[in-house]
Parts: structure tokens; sequence; C-alpha cells
């Protein structure tokens, strides 16, 4: 895997985009599509099956299905072609390229107040890049590819 190819997937904030709900290609989404369509009308046999079973479970179909036709609908194409669909405010997308820098990780300011990242997000950022640093990014690429995207 060249660094090129790891690009597509990995914004140069570290996080994964290829395994992000919002990605288009991702396969939170791809699944979704594939649910959906083995579903088919399902909606309209869930008050069925609530009385044929006795389960009230089958109430919540209607939310269950929204969730679902959500992540089906989404498309982004992932950091690098476009602004990020989840933090509007990011800063490292501009700032990475005022740099020249792939990865955070890899730049001389590391770790720095560029990002606008609330708390939760720094901490993370700065998780995963010193990650990358220390374990290498093809296998920190590797990793993004078989753990579920959140923990
Ligand atoms: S740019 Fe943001 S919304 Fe789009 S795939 Fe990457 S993390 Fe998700
Ligand atoms: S200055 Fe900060 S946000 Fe910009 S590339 Fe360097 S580490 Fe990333």
């Amino acid at each position: 895997m060249t660094t090129e190819q790891i690009k597509a997937s990995i914004a140069p904030c570290g996080l994964c985009c290829e395994t992000c709900f919002a990605h288009g290609d991702g396969d939170i989404r791809r699944y979704s599509l594939k649910l959906k369509e083995k579903l088919g009308n399902f909606h309209i046999n869930a008050k069925r099956f609530e009385t044929l079973l006795g389960n009230p479970i089958f109430k919540k179909y209607p939310d269950f299905k929204e969730m679902l036709d959500y992540f089906a609908s989404e498309n982004c194409k992932g950091c690098r072609i476009e602004q990020c669909k989840l933090f509007k405010e990011c800063g490292v997308r501009r700032c990475h390229r005022e740099k020249q820098v792939d990865f955070c990780y890899r730049c001389e300011d590391f770790p720095c107040d560029r990002t606008n990242f609330d708390t939760t997000l720094y901490n993370g950022w700065v998780m995963i890049n010193e990650k990358i640093r220390k374990t290498g990014l093809e296998a920190y690429y590797e990793k993004t590819q078989t753990r579920p995207r959140y923990l």
C-alpha cells in the first residue's frame, strides 16, 4: 500500500474517511444500501409481525428505517476532496495544504492550536497522530480497516 493510496482513505488529521458513516463509498453506507435492498417493503409487514409475534419491538421499525435511510443517503467524498461534512470548522484541511504536509504527525508544528477542534476531538487527534508516528502509517491504516470505526 503506497502513501498515495492511504491518503485516499485517511484524512490529514489522521481520521479515517473511508470508514466514516458519511462516506459515500464507505462500508457503512454500502451495507446500509444492501440492507435496505434486502428488507424491501418490510415496513408494510412490520405491523403484521407485531401482531403475529406479539412483540412490540416492531413498533420501532419506522425509526430504524429512518436511520437506515439516512446512512444509505450519505455521499461525502472524503476530506482530501471536499470540506468535511461533520466538522465544518476544521482548521486542518486548509492548514495542511498551506504547510504542504500529508499528515499532521509529519508537521514540525504538531501538536498545534490551528485545528479548531473541541477538547474531545483535539485529544483524539493528538492520540491518533502519536499512534501513527509510533506504529507507522501502514500499520495504522491496516487497523482502521479491521476495527469498528466508532469505539
Ligand atoms: S471528510 Fe468528514 S464527513 Fe467526509 S468522510 Fe471524512 S470524516 Fe466523514
Ligand atoms: S500546523 Fe497543525 S493543523 Fe496544520 S498541518 Fe501542522 S499539525 Fe496539522
